[in-house]
């Protein structure tokens, strides 16, 4: 797989590539070759990208039918969805919502993050729990966490998670304030057992993480200290207070 600038190839797994993108702590999108479709995991911040990522996968792979997937409405994983406006864009059904009424007004306070010529394109397949590909074996499923409407993939042919913004190193972003529904979609990523996770931003990532920012979340969902040092985390660890109103 050749390394397209300034886009970064990674193999993982029999037929996943990990697209990764140096803005913003260098954001993902994911593909997963499957038997009938081309699965991409978050469209990052434009067509222009999106477009070099599905032409990689064309050249490498040839034609094959793409499927979108929107891990959440943040404008950083959905901008790149007009190159695929003409096929299926899957989301969990808060997300096509969040991306309608809160869209126009990220896309006005972010421009200056816009990759190439992006208009507002929601998802046109919504699910309220989850969603499956059993031929494929892939799997869509609701895990609100960072967000609301997070969701999160789960390649069981490969064994590989792709959890968005719900696990980030080295301490999750909180940006919605259920604590508890965030703790219990991390457990659920823990029960599947996978041998990879794919966070949204940074690198590669195992169970390992998974359960760091789990043991963060609940020293936060039960006030306690949680003995952060590095200077990383105790930002973010202030920016989570903010965010639920107890900074
Ligand atoms: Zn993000």
């Amino acid at each position: 797989m050749p390394e397209v600038s300034p886009l970064k190839v990674s193999r993982i797994g029999a037929r996943g590539f990990l697209m990764s993108f140096p803005e913003l702590d260098g954001t993902n999108t994911y593909v997963v070759e499957g038997e009938r479709f081309r699965f991409f995991l978050d469209t990052y911040l434009g067509p222009d990208p999106m477009r070099e990522v599905e032409k990689c996968m064309r050249h490498t792979h040839g034609e094959k039918t793409p499927v979108v997937f929107n891990s959440h409405a943040d404008w950083d994983h959905i901008w790149g969805n007009p190159v695929f406006r003409h096929t299926i864009i899957l989301a969990h059904e808060s997300c096509r919502e969040r991306v309608i009424e809160e869209g126009p007004s990220d896309l006005e306070r972010h421009r200056t993050y816009v990759r190439g010529d992006v208009t507002l394109v929601p998802p046109n397949v919504v699910f309220s729990t989850r969603l499956d590909f059993p031929d494929e074996r892939l799997h869509f499923f609701h895990t609100p966490g960072h967000t609301q409407d997070s969701s999160s993939c789960f390649d069981e042919a490969d064994n590989v998670l792709f959890a968005g913004d719900n696990v980030e190193s080295p301490l999750p972003c909180v940006s919605w304030p259920d604590l508890d529904a965030y703790i219990a979609s991390l457990q659920s990523y823990l029960a599947l057992r996978p041998d990879v996770v794919i966070p949204g931003h940074g690198d590669v990532a195992d169970l390992g993480l998974v359960r760091k920012n789990l043991e963060y979340l609940m020293a936060l969902s039960g006030d306690r200290d949680p003995g952060l040092e590095d200077p990383g985390s105790l930002a973010r660890h202030g920016s989570n207070l903010q965010a639920l109103g107890r900074a």
